[in-house]
């Protein structure tokens, strides 16, 4: 059972990958935000071994999708008055910008730096994502 204590409104994001707790906060871009938010890493997962999960306390008004990009095995739960009142499912966006960065040392956006880091859902099974300037593969975990 997930222990919520401490948490009165606001969201868990449980069952990330040991270790990718770090970069999810990045990709949220939680330092920015004026939200209080607790990392516990290496908690114990009957299901994976290990896990790392977020709690964030607060209305927040950020995209979760973009987290399914990441890692579709996390789960979110939406806190009220203590008690978890449901389940946010992550959805794959068609797009996703400046969320996933291409890599290719070749592709334009390594050489116009102001241009946005653009990726297209092209195969929903696999989740799999293309870099629309040179379509270069990107596979959450
Ligand atoms: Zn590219």
């Amino acid at each position: 059972m997930l222990n919520i204590s401490g948490l009165k409104e606001g969201i868990v994001i449980d069952h990330i990958q040991p270790g990718g707790a770090m970069k999810i906060y990045e990709y949220l871009n939680l330092e920015k935000m004026d939200c209080q938010v607790a990392i516990i890493k290496n908690a114990k997962s009957n299901k994976m071994g290990k896990k790392d999960i977020i709690k964030i306390e607060g209305n927040l008004n950020i995209d979760l999708n973009v987290l399914g990009v990441l890692d579709h095995k996390i789960t979110i739960n939406i806190i009220k008055d203590n008690k978890i009142v449901g389940k946010h499912l992550l959805e794959l966006p068609e797009t996703v910008t400046n969320i996933i960065k291409c890599k290719n040392p070749r592709c334009i956006t390594s050489i116009e730096q102001e241009l946005p880091h653009k990726f297209k859902l092209t195969n929903r099974e696999h989740r799999i994502y293309r870099c629309v300037y040179c379509e270069s593969k990107f596979k959450g975990n």
